[in-house]
């Protein structure tokens, strides 16, 4: 089968023996018809994290070919996945903090979504795999994942209704944050530096959108918040953009931070005590939240066409190059 491998910081398209299951064996073997190429694994590549020769990609849309499960999955089942399922029966998952789970960082598929064919475990067909409705394409039902990313993350905000949520970075994740913002009833703005961008989430239904570098930003922050934003949602990595959440929540407001920064730069203990600031991570998401995504993607609820750009298993390199310059939002791999 072809799959993807990674050497020396890009893909190779490889032929690796088919994955099948033994005799005996249970679990799902999935004919990969899609993946999305995600930031977290240009972040894996990048840092180092993922080694040369380990096969990316975990936003996958496929199809059973073969199994052997207690579960009501068949061969010729459409599906959507997530890739790490927790216990639901530690400390970690009676908090809800279902990523920090063991079990959760132990799973994964096998080998990658950029591969022809994967192995899902029973234990991923119980709680993280979702039969997925053919009217959906393949380059909606990559989303899932993602989506269910970022409504975990809009879910840990906690504000109350009608409050200003700023979503800082308007690539994908923070085109589909927006959405999903106003979906559990706040008021999204958007802020980014490239001019397309702003552009996309005023046609997106943000509330406002800024441009970073204008000089009067603070300004104009305040006459539409006059104390600044409840909550801002940090999708952009940059040391600036953490500053620029600082300077922008209000004071008692919450900032969410879902993005690495490449120096891992800190908040002020003291920003935190006599402003009140509430910082607040959110990694991955938990099953209900795939199984929500799914949902909202299968009902429309959310818009799609403009964030993605396919692309053959073949020219994968092109579509990690071409999400790098910012020429693409969200690549979709074609198997
Ligand atoms: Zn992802
Ligand atoms: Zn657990």
């Amino acid at each position: 089968m072809k799959a993807a491998e990674l050497n020396n910081k890009k893909f190779e398209i490889k032929e690796l023996p088919s994955v099948h299951l033994k005799e005996g064996q249970t679990g799902a073997v999935v004919k990969v018809d899609a993946c999305g190429l995600c930031g977290s694994d240009i972040v894996k590549i990048f840092t180092g994290v993922a080694k040369d020769g380990s096969v990316l990609g975990h936003e996958v849309v496929g199809h059973i070919v073969e199994i052997n499960t207690r579960t009501d999955f068949e061969v010729g089942d459409r599906v959507v996945l997530g890739h790490h399922v927790p216990c639901f029966n530690c400390q970690y998952c009676y908090g809800e903090s279902y990523s920090m789970c063991e079990q959760f960082k132990s799973t994964n598929i096998y080998p990658g979504g950029f591969s022809e064919y994967i192995y899902v475990s029973e234990l991923h067909l119980e709680n993280t795999v979702f039969k997925a409705n053919y009217s959906i394409p393949d380059e909606h039902a990559i989303f899932t994942e993602p989506v269910a990313c970022c409504l975990r993350a809009v879910k840990r905000l906690k504000l109350t209704q009608g409050s200003k949520v700023l979503v800082i970075g308007l690539g994908s994740i923070g085109l589909l944050t927006g959405q999903l913002l106003r979906y559990v009833g706040y008021q999204p703005y958007g802020a980014d530096i490239l001019d397309e961008r702003i552009k996309l989430a005023e046609e997106y239904g943000f509330e406002g959108v800024f441009k970073v570098t204008d000089k009067d930003l603070k300004e104009q922050v305040k006459e539409i918040t006059k104390y600044g934003f409840d909550g801002i949602f940090l999708s952009a990595g940059s040391d600036s953009s953490v500053e620029l959440a600082k300077s922008l929540v209000r004071n008692g407001g919450t900032i969410l931070v879902f993005s690495s920064s490449k120096t891992n730069v800190g908040y002020l203990h003291n920003d935190i005590y006599y402003r009140e600031l509430t910082v607040i991570g959110s990694y991955s998401p938990s099953p209900l939240d795939l199984e929500e995504s799914y949902d909202i993607i299968e009902r429309g609820k959310i818009r799609l066409d403009e964030l993605v750009h396919e692309y053959k298993l073949e020219n994968i390199n092109q579509a990690l190059e071409d999400t790098l310059s910012n020429k693409i939002m969200k690549a979709c791999i074609r198997l």
